[in-house]
This record gives C-alpha cells, sequence and structure tokens, in this order.
C-alpha cells in the first residue's frame, strides 16, 4: 500500500519571530500518526502573500494533504483567504450558515457586530466550508485532483474542533493508508548514549519495516518501535525483548509521564499522597495537579523554601542554623515523615537540595516515608536551576514510583 503524506504548514508572523510557539503542527500531528498518515514536512511561514503562496506551491508537489493554520482571524493581518482565493483562481462569497452563525453568536453574547466580523462569512467559492461551532472563522477544505488542502483558523481549539469534527473523519474516509503500530516504554536513570550501546544487536536485527526511536527529556528517555505494516504479534515480540534488554530502567510500558504512572499505581491501591518541597518549589505538586481527578491520590505539598518555614511548618528538629540552608538526608526524611503525618497521607515525599553549585556541591536528598518505613536517595543535579528543577523532579518522582510499586 502507498504512503500517504502531509505537510502541516503553519502562517503567522508570531510563529516566526518566537512569540507564539507553534503546538498546532505537533497536535496535529499525534492526530495523524495513529491514522498511518505520514507527516512529511513541517512548514512555517509569515503573514506573507508571497511566501505563503510559494509554500503551497512547492508542498503540493511532494504531498496528498496540505493542512494549514493561520491567518483566517479578521483582522487585517491575516490574508490567508485571499491568497487561497488566488491560488486556487477564484473570489470570496458569502456563505450564508456562518453568516447566520456569526450573528447568532453576537446576538447571544449582546454584542454589537461589525463588518469584519461579518467578513468571517466571506469564503472563497471553491472551498468547501467547516462550520466551526467554537469560532466565528469556519475551515476551508479545497480539492485537487486526489490532494486535500484544509485551511483553518490559528487558535489551537479551533483547529483542534475542526479537525476533530470534520477533517480526521474526511481524512479516514478518503484515504487508505498503510497500517502503523507503535510501542513506547519510558526509562529512567541511563542517558540515552547509554542505552542506545546497550541496543547496538538489538536495533541491527530490526526488520526494514520497524524503527526504533529514542526521546530524551531530562531524567527520562522514552524509546518508540513503530512498525509499517507488522501485526501486532511480531511487534509485541519486540517490544518485550526490548523491555528485557532495557531491564531496571524500565519505568512504564505505556506512553505516560512517572506522574501518570504513579497516579495510577496510587489510584488502584486506593492510598494518597503528600509532599514536602523545598529546592522543586512545587514543581512535583504542579505535575500531580494537572492530571484529571488528581484529588484522589494528591492530598497537597508543603513548599518549605527556607528553614525557618521547615522548622514552624514541618516541626523538623534536624536544622541547627535558622539563617542556613541545609540539605541533608535526615532533613528530606523528617519532611517526608512530617507531611506524611501532617496531610494523613499513605505516601510521604521530602525533597531539599542546591539548585547550584554549593561549597562545591549541587546535592540533593529525596525521602519516601510510609507508615512502614522511610527511605531515602542521593543524587546530583548539573544544569542551571530552571533545568535542575525539572531533572530533580523527575529523579524524585522515578523513587517514589518504585517505593509505590514495590
Ligand atoms: P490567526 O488564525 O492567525 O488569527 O491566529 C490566532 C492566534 O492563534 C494567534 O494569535 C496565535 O496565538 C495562535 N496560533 C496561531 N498559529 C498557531 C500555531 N501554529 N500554534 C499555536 N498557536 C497558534
Ligand atoms: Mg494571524
Amino acid at each position: 500500500m502507498n504512503a500517504v503524506y502531509c505537510t502541516i504548514l503553519t502562517i503567522g508572523d508570531e510563529l516566526l519571530i518566537g512569540q507564539t510557539i507553534d503546538t498546532n503542527s505537533a497536535w496535529m500531528a499525534q492526530q495523524l500518526n495513529p491514522l498511518g498518515i505520514q507527516i512529511k514536512r513541517r512548514v512555517a511561514v509569515g503573514d506573507v502573500r508571497i511566501d505563503m503562496l510559494e509554500a503551497m506551491q512547492e508542498e503540493l508537489q511532494r504531498t496528498d494533504i496540505l493542512l494549514i493554520t493561520g491567518g483566517l482571524g479578521p483582522t487585517n493581518d491575516d490574508i490567508t483567504k485571499g491568497v487561497l482565493c488566488e491560488f486556487f483562481n477564484t473570489k470570496l462569497i458569502t456563505d450564508a450558515a456562518t453568516d447566520s452563525w456569526v450573528r447568532e453568536i453576537f446576538e447571544k453574547r449582546n454584542r454589537p457586530i461589525l463588518q469584519i466580523n461579518l467578513d468571517q462569512a466571506l469564503v472563497p467559492e471553491k472551498a468547501l466550508v467547516l462550520p466551526n461551532k467554537v469560532g466565528t472563522a469556519p475551515g476551508l477544505l479545497f480539492t485537487q485532483e486526489q490532494k486535500t488542502i484544509v485551511a483553518m483558523p490559528g487558535v489551537p481549539f479551533e483547529m483542534q474542533y475542526l479537525m476533530t469534527e470534520h477533517v480526521i473523519p474526511y481524512l479516514k474516509e478518503k484515504y487508505q493508508t498503510p497500517n502503523f503500530l507503535h510501542r513506547t516504554v519510558v526509562t529512567s536513570g541511563e542517558g540515552e548514549s547509554f542505552i542506545a550501546t546497550r541496543l547496538i544487536e538489538f536495533e541491527a536485527a530490526l526488520p526494514d519495516n520497524i524503527k526504533l526511536a529514542y526521546l530524551p527529556k531530562l531524567g527520562v528517555v522514552k524509546l518508540r518501535l513503530t512498525g509499517r505494516e507488522v501485526s501486532e504479534t511480531s511487534l509485541n515480540a519486540l517490544f518485550v525483548d526490548l523491555i528485557r534488554r532495557l531491564g531496571p530502567i524500565v519505568v512504564s510500558t505505556q506512553d505516560e509521564d512517572l506522574e501518570y504512572t504513579i497516579s495510577r499505581i496510587l489510584h488502584e491501591q486506593g492510598k494518597t499522597l503528600a509532599l514536602a518541597e523545598s529546592c522543586t518549589g512545587g514543581a512535583i505538586a504542579s505535575l500531580f495537579t494537572a492530571i484529571k481527578g488528581a484529588s484522589t491520590i494528591f492530598k497537597g505539598s508543603a513548599v518549605t523554601y527556607r528553614n525557618e518555614v521547615k522548622k514552624t511548618l514541618l516541626d523538623v528538629t534536624s536544622i541547627d542554623d535558622m539563617n542556613q540552608t541545609t540539605v541533608s538526608e535526615n532533613l528530606a526524611k523528617e519532611m517526608a515523615e512530617q507531611v506524611r503525618l501532617k496531610m494523613k497521607a499513605d505516601y510521604g515525599l521530602g525533597i531539599v537540595g542546591y539548585l547550584e553549585k554549593h561549597d562545591h556541591d549541587n546535592s540533593v536528598w529525596v525521602a519516601v516515608s510510609t507508615a512502614e518505613k522511610t527511605v531515602t536517595k542521593h543524587f546530583y543535579t548539573y544544569y542551571d536551576r530552571s533545568k535542575n528543577i525539572i531533572f530533580a523532579s523527575t529523579m524524585a518522582l522515578n523513587f517514589l514510583l518504585k517505593q509505590v510499586e514495590a
């Protein structure tokens, strides 16, 4: 079966100067991946007529599907509609359905309607109009031989609505794609180059239609096996072999971040977690808070940065000098125990450390406490402050996961 290719073209000056980060492309790619549609390229251009025309011209030579976002707003800087008319040799006409939708929205909100709002109903005559129920600018779908071109607004939730409601169902119906299967394993505790060295034989023996990808982040490396036109059984067999070779560094065989794995397990166990964070300043708490339904497992976090606060809030005793910052195994231990007791949780986690070199040392102590015992772990951080916070959080979560799994 032939591959089906897609190019994502994002439009907007804000993308080129880095004011807005292009999250649309990543989201669209994530949706297209499981459908077996291969992303050929991701291209970004400014709100510049000639650059848009050239990009469309070029990309349509090598792709089956061209997905465009941005530049559909009502203001003068947004010129995508005019450029599409020029490209497809057509003119703007009023789309009656969009016109009444825009009027309805403004009536509901009791806001005066301006001509530029009504102009949202002007669409290229050759386009199939995709109704946008979460905004005013509709999606515009064009076909050229077997190719499909869709323009959508840049606002992420509007683009996501149009993709989900209209574009994905349309593409599924129109294109037959080869089947792609993915399996992802999450590891922590070993750098990607070490892992790669251990996997030389495994990679060399992979058939042509199966690829191994390394996705490193601070403290974590995800490995993804992607098979094209493979059976689930044969990909699974390779996946099991991969997990066996990775050994103790495997933290999850699902494509999820550590806090999700921990939440899932705590949920199953009916257990709760409390945190006492010093050097991570609430970063671990914010990871758990981001998970839907977090309150069933997550009690809270005491962000106790200065010694005096650790003492008054957590009643720790292993601090001598109130004016100093203390980093010690005992302190981490006490923080974990105290926060577990004070917040009436099953697991308590305490973390203290230096985010920058302190007396030639940037060590971190983390402790996990349960009713039975308290265990500790020591490590060093290597980066700048903000990266060290992420790294320390990941290391702490990895240690917590080991205890929760035990
Ligand atoms: P526009 O459709 O060009 O009026 O874009 C509206 C807003 O959507 C912009 O101000 C950006 O904040 C946002 N936006 C546009 N393109 C993207 C993109 N590729 N990724 C994320 N946000 C975007
Ligand atoms: Mg724009």
